[in-house]
């Protein structure tokens, strides 16, 4: 078997569909006509994606809000938010370009979702011919939306933790239902727990370990057999082509991260600025038992925040260096990050979003290619 290759999810949208979304939040379109647009984005995410030569594919999230947002909100303006919501919750990030990104902030209860990923999924598997893989987001994130202090009125925070896990259960289970190859829990905000910003307060709470015992909660709900196509996506955040925890140390993350017992782990590696350390830490941290499952590493080779396009010989160079310290049998490549997390993305460095997704594309056919490469170097080909 080749070194396993998979996209995180996200891929910029189309210019055309970002201002169908800025039309349907002023009203000028109705849904049906914003719903055109994504069809049409996603069916050319997927054609572009099986023609990249990718073993597994995804819709590139064209018909989500965000990758944290979309069972929450049809729109980032807050077009379709859900129930027992507000729009002003806390910032999730604050990004060091200066912008930042915010939550929603829960009313009352019960928390429940509006959309589950397996509806856009159901939609992709249709327009696919490649097995095809959906993100989702972690109960991490979505603790968020309660508030850091005191109780919502009626609702306790074990109401709504049991609540929040059942939903993050739910959204899993479905995906697979209606046919995943393999689904994996977006983790940015794991990093994050540990940035400690003055200006964003949560991050100074000492969350980490809180928010891997929640994740546990729901991923140990599943069996060694589905847990070892449960993956955890980790990153220093990316939007609008900037990060927003890229200095706090992966040597403070890893070792409570890989105390999740997910089945693979899709971990930013390309824009490090040590690799090899890293690659280390991943050698001695990362599991091969998780409760019955091994925990094969996806290191990041590629950089969605810059346009420069990796070549395939250093995709399968990082991939040659990291086999020294993670077994060839638990390793395989990703990306850093989504190209496009955040519906709503200018991708500034790349001049255009219809320029970075030529650029992604480019990149992604190299990553297909470098690990192949790396493969056959590795006699797993
Ligand atoms: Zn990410």
């Amino acid at each position: 078997m080749p070194l396993p290759t998979e996209n995180v999810g996200s891929l910029p949208r189309p210019a055309k569909l970002q201002a169908a979304l800025a039309d349907y939040d002023a009203g000028k379109i109705t849904h049906e006509q914003l719903k055109r647009e994504q069809d049409a984005a996603c069916r050319d995410s997927i054609e572009r994606m099986e023609a990249s030569g990718s073993p597994i594919v995804s819709d590139g999230e064209q018909r989500a809000s965000s990758f944290a947002t979309y069972p929450l909100t049809d729109t980032l303006a807050g077009t379709g938010l859900a129930p027992n919501l507000a729009a002003d919750g806390q910032y999730f990030a604050i990004f060091t370009d200066g912008h930042h990104r915010q939550l929603p902030r829960l009313t009352g209860g019960p928390f429940r979702y509006k959309t589950y990923a397996a509806e856009y999924l159901k939609e992709a598997i249709k327009m696919a011919s490649k097995p095809v893989k959906q993100a989702v987001i972690a109960p991490s994130m979505l603790f968020l939306l309660y508030p850091l202090d005191g109780e919502v009125k009626g609702y306790t925070r074990e109401q709504f933790l049991e609540d929040l896990c059942n939903e993050c259960e739910k959204d899993i289970r479905q995906c697979f239902a209606a046919g995943a190859a393999r689904v994996s829990i977006d983790f940015t905000e794991g990093r994050l727990a540990l940035k400690n910003d003055p200006k964003n307060p949560w991050t100074g709470r000492g969350m980490l370990g809180q928010f891997i015992e929640l994740n546990n909660r729901v991923i140990n709900r599943f069996s060694p057999e589905e847990r070892k196509n449960i993956g955890i996506h980790t990153c220093p955040g990316g939007d609008c082509d900037s990060t927003h925890s890229a200095e706090v140390d992966y040597a403070g993350l890893l070792p409570s991260m890989f105390g999740m017992n997910a089945g693979y782990f899709l971990m930013q590696l390309a824009s490090e600025k040590d690799k090899e350390r890293v690659y280390k830490l991943i050698g001695e941290h990362s599991r091969e038992d998780a409760n019955g499952v091994p925990q094969v590493c996806f290191i990041g080779v590629i950089n969605p925040q810059n346009p420069r396009v990796e070549t395939p010989e250093e995709v399968r160079d990082d991939l040659l260096l990291a086999s020294k310290y993670i077994p060839k049998e638990r390793l395989g490549s990703t990306d850093d990050c989504g190209f496009s997390p955040f519906s709503i993305d200018d991708k500034p460095k790349h001049g255009s979003p219809n320029r970075a997704r030529d650029i992604a594309f480019e990149k992604i056919t190299n990553r297909v290619k470098g690990t192949q490469m790396a493969s056959e170097k590795l006699g797993v080909s």
